[in-house]
């Protein structure tokens, strides 16, 4: 990736994560932003990267880039039965009536969200070190990560493309990584989200990897 590129990637065979200059800007990450909202979007960010090291086609790659099977028979049937459930959640989502998302085909980047997002979660509160979090215009500090998570996929974008995005690309439509946070147990309390809300899944559908 050039020093231009507004993206980031994991290399399995170099077993190394590539952050480009340009993703390390804001609104993704800005050193004078609060610490909420650089763990919530630049935080997870790095956080999907490392995950995709333990992703459907990463979890077949041991520590020295080599294609081979490390995990114990527990790990390994605990991850098949998670990864599995992930699947299943991701094919409800219909971005249009005659078209779903392909929960087969988005799920090594849908595995890559969820612990991203939990893994930033995780080092955010680890960064806080007991003391409480400073609130900013009102918003406690977990909302402001996950105000930062969601914002990290605001998208416009034509029928055509979408449609297209659906049918080949390994990611799911922006929205739908956004609310990934329905499998985070600290997104509900920090808004208050209860059984009979649009985005409620009861806490033995969330689907938690690690
Ligand atoms: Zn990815």
């Amino acid at each position: 990736m050039t020093p231009q590129t507004v993206n980031a990637v994991n290399l399995p065979l170099q077993n190394a994560l590539n952050f480009p200059a340009a993703i390390l800007q804001p609104p993704l990450f800005d050193p004078l932003a609060p610490a909420a909202s650089n763990y919530g979007a630049i935080g997870s960010i790095i956080g999907h990267e490392i995950s995709h090291t333990f992703d459907s086609e990463g979890s077949t790659f041991d520590s020295k880039g080599r294609v081979r099977n490390w995990w114990t028979p527990a790990d390994l049937a605990h991850f098949q039965a998670a990864t599995q459930k992930l699947a299943a959640q991701y094919d409800t989502y219909k971005p249009f009536p005659d078209l779903s998302v392909n929960g087969k085909q988005t799920l090594a980047e849908n595995i890559a969200d969820v612990g991203g997002v939990g893994a930033a979660y995780d080092g955010y509160q680890a960064s806080l070190a007991d003391k409480p979090a400073p609130t900013l215009d009102g918003f406690s500090g977990d909302q402001q990560f996950f105000i930062a998570f969601g914002q990290n996929w605001g998208q416009k974008v034509r029928e055509a493309a979408l449609r297209q995005q659906v049918l080949t690309d390994p990611h799911a439509p922006a929205k739908y990584r956004a609310v990934t946070v329905r499998n985070i147990d600290a997104w509900y309390a920090a808004f208050g989200v209860q059984p009979g809300d649009k985005l409620y899944l009861p806490p033995s559908d969330r689907v938690r990897l690690w």
